[in-house]
């Protein structure tokens, strides 16, 4: 078998969106199961649209999720001086020819298509046409003599084997009046010199495919696979819309998502081994088929892309979880602060599905003293708050050894002397430590937090 070579080729006309993002994972391991290689290509042809800001919004979003791509990317719009000359040569070998309709009659003919309800297609009046009729001063395009009999068949590796007839087809535009190539030819002209053995991407382009299939014949060009995947649909079943996901990947990113995690949740959007969730992206790469891709769209969940992200946060050694929560923190983290969260990490993981909930659950560790009160707690403290804090601050005091079963020993002694339960005081204390309701174990916070800290935001409370 040759070598696979696969490719992703976004237009850059917005960032990557999610959808993108999976075309190109798909891309990415179907290249990489097979040891063969994954090309980016960036179809920059819309020069209006195509800035350098969005180029640079890609190649971050691919950097991000770690697709790599082998060899430099390609830029479609470098590439028109040779998509030009393809077109001349299927001009000389009869497989196209110059039309000189003019944008008006082009209009009447889509107008008279659509009274008459008939497809709107170019009626060919320029493909028998003696080109010595060309009138005066209107340069022409170049159009595709199409076949208009007979049908095309592709074995697609997802849809299966899919059939038009060639009446369907009309004789497409490949270089434009002004001189400009149009995307089907170009996409054609570089997935061969690109020497792509397999286009896998979004079924919306299907069609196109068939047209484009009509250039490698022309050209005479070895036909790659193809494998058109279901596009993914919102949770309603509908079009994915932004509510539902339909995002930049770099909005993902900011919602405190892993890049492990984003990849593993796109890679079971329409690929599935068994009934595996959590699949890490080395053995997505040893496992992956296209055989496996199903053909019928998936749906977007945010709940499962949380489940998942969940799952590779608490993978995380808690070191390397603190410089990803940076960004959501209001302050600088202090070596002393680090070492807080370090140990006090792990029990908020399991209430937290996106580094932004971790980072917001973590908040009380970076202060010192003085803890901003939620509502909620700052309207429970005034029930009693002050004085039982007031009352157990010597409790605390006195400990020698500041330990987790020193302060339970200390606070249990205190709930004997005044019988009463620990319910009585334990919400106290979380609300003077964490400015919250909810916490993990008060013990283990205290602890964490050492006794000086303790007791002085303790006492701040009885102020
Ligand atoms: N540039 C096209 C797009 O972004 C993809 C073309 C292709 O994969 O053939 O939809």
């Amino acid at each position: 078998m040759t070598k696979v070579i696969t490719r992703f080729a976004p237009s850059p006309t917005g960032f990557l969106h999610i959808g993108g993002a999976r075309t190109a994972l798909f891309n990415y391991l179907f290249a990489k199961h097979h040891q063969g290689k994954f090309l980016l290509r960036i179809e920059d042809t819309d020069r209006a649209r195509s800035t350098d800001e969005t180029v640079e919004a890609i190649l971050m979003g691919m950097k991000w999720l770690n697709l790599n791509w082998d060899e430099d990317a390609v830029s479609q719009f470098s590439r028109a001086p040779r998509h030009r000359e393809v077109a001349l040569e299927l001009l000389e070998k009869g497989h196209a020819y110059y039309c000189y309709a003019t944008p008006e009659e082009l209009s009447e003919m889509r107008e008279a298509a659509k009274k008459e309800g008939r497809q709107q297609k170019y009626d060919g009046r320029w493909r028998d046409r003696d080109p010595a009729e060309a009138p005066e001063g209107i340069s022409p395009a170049i159009r595709l003599k199409a076949p208009q009999t007979g049908s095309s068949t592709i074995n697609d590796l997802v849809q299966g084997s899919v059939t038009i007839e060639h009446e369907q087809l009309d004789d497409m535009v490949l270089l434009r009046s002004d001189g400009t190539p149009t995307y089907m030819l170009a996409v054609v002209v570089d997935d061969h010199d690109m020497d792509i053995t397999h286009v896998i991407r979004g079924d919306d382009h299907l069609n196109n495919a068939f047209r484009q299939l009509q250039i490698y014949k022309a050209m005479g060009w070895h036909i790659p696979e193809f494998a058109h995947i279901p596009l993914i649909h919102g949770p309603d079943g509908a079009k994915l819309s932004k509510r539902h996901g339909a995002l930049g990947i770099e909005a993902y990113q900011e919602m405190g998502y892993l890049p492990e995690a984003i990849n593993n949740y796109l890679m079971r959007l329409g690929w599935s081994h068994g009934d595996d969730e959590i699949i890490e992206i080395e053995n997505a790469i040893k496992w992956f088929s296209l055989e496996n891709v199903g053909k019928s769209p998936s749906r977007f969940d945010f709940d499962k892309l949380r489940h998942v992200n969940q799952h590779y946060m608490a993978k995380k050694d808690p070191k390397d979880l603190i410089p990803l929560l940076k960004p959501y923190f209001n302050s600088e983290i202090s070596p002393q602060i680090s070492s807080r969260l370090e140990r006090g990490l792990e029990s908020l993981l399991q209430r937290s599905e996106t580094l932004e909930e971790l980072a917001k659950k973590s908040q009380f560790y970076l202060y010192e003293s003085n803890i901003p009160l939620e509502e909620k707690a700052a309207e429970k403290f005034l029930d009693g708050g002050k004085e039982k804090i007031t009352d157990i601050l010597p409790f605390l005091e006195a400990i020698k050894k500041w330990s987790e079963e020193n302060i339970k020993e200390a606070i249990q002694a205190y709930c004997k002397k005044e019988d009463i339960k620990l319910g009585k005081v334990g919400p106290f204390i979380r609300i003077a430590l964490t400015g919250s309701i909810e916490s993990p174990s008060i013990f283990q916070i205290m602890d964490i937090l050492g006794q000086e800290e303790t007791l002085n935001r303790l006492r701040t409370q009885t102020l």
